[in-house]
């Protein structure tokens, strides 16, 4: 097994065993019975989201009775199950292990990459991905679909696009964090070009979608490239989600 591909395999591998659905949205209390895994929620602390406690057969996880959103409580819930799992250890989470679900910890990342496969199996988004368009839109049809945030549904759609696509989180002015597809050899600007289609979003113009300069979003030039662009701009956080897709023009 690939170090790096140990979160998903594991994953992969309890759907299989637990046989559970890849096309509908996983119910993560079924799934720590059936693993005999205790569940509490209990105050651990500022900024901690979930701990794991394993000793002997006894397993326990316990959450945070405040999550900010069910579905942030979720992905706690899938990747303290993930330590259980993968790592058979005790572990204490802090938010910082699952901002944009990259981290330089190795089993922190393994947990994050478990719990991604568990709530979105990549067999059920290449299935979604080969019959409808990556949008926005889509990203938010997966999101309540799979009961997960618009963030986790939108990196996992991503990650798997057959294509060059990515995905930028940014202040209008700044990228804040990128993730890319496998295909995307490009390499993103951090600073956000006032050309850029995102410019011209506002407080009643949220989404909107076109072609560009690649160059708004990349910084080397490369021949017949297209550039789509389509930024959704959340107005209570003034942030803004966009989404990029690159072909080639022949
Ligand atoms: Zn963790």
């Amino acid at each position: 097994m690939n170090k790096s591909d140990k979160g998903f395999l594991t994953a992969y591998k309890l759907r299989q065993d637990l046989g559970i659905d890849p096309s509908k949205c996983i119910n993560l209390n079924d799934v720590a019975e059936k693993l005999t895994i205790r569940v509490k929620r209990k105050d651990l602390g500022a900024g901690i989201e979930g701990a794991c406690k394993s000793s002997g057969v006894k397993r326990l996880v316990v959450l945070n009775p405040n999550p900010s959103s069910p579905q942030k409580e979720r992905f706690t819930f899938s990747h303290e199950i993930g330590h259980l799992l993968i790592h058979q250890s005790s572990y204490i989470c802090t938010e910082d292990f699952f901002h944009t679900y990259k981290t330089q910890n190795d089993e922190e990342q393994e947990a994050n990459d478990f719990a991604a496969e568990l709530l979105l199996p990549r067999s059920a988004i290449l299935d979604i991905l080969t019959q409808k368009d990556l949008t926005f839109r889509l990203i938010e049809h997966v999101a309540v679909k799979y009961c997960t945030s618009l963030s986790v549904a939108a990196i996992r759609l991503i990650q798997t696009f057959n294509d060059s696509a990515a995905l930028i989180w940014h202040n209008g002015q700044r990228l804040l964090w990128k993730v890319k597809s496998d295909h995307c050899s490009l390499k993103i600007s951090d600073v956000i070009s006032p050309m850029a289609l995102a410019h011209k979003t506002d407080d009643s113009k949220w989404d909107i979608k076109g072609n560009v300069d690649p160059l708004c979003w990349i910084d080397n030039e490369v021949d017949n490239l297209i550039c789509e662009e389509e930024t959704h701009y959340f107005t209570k956080i003034k942030k803004y989600l966009t989404i990029l897709k690159f072909y080639e023009d022949d």
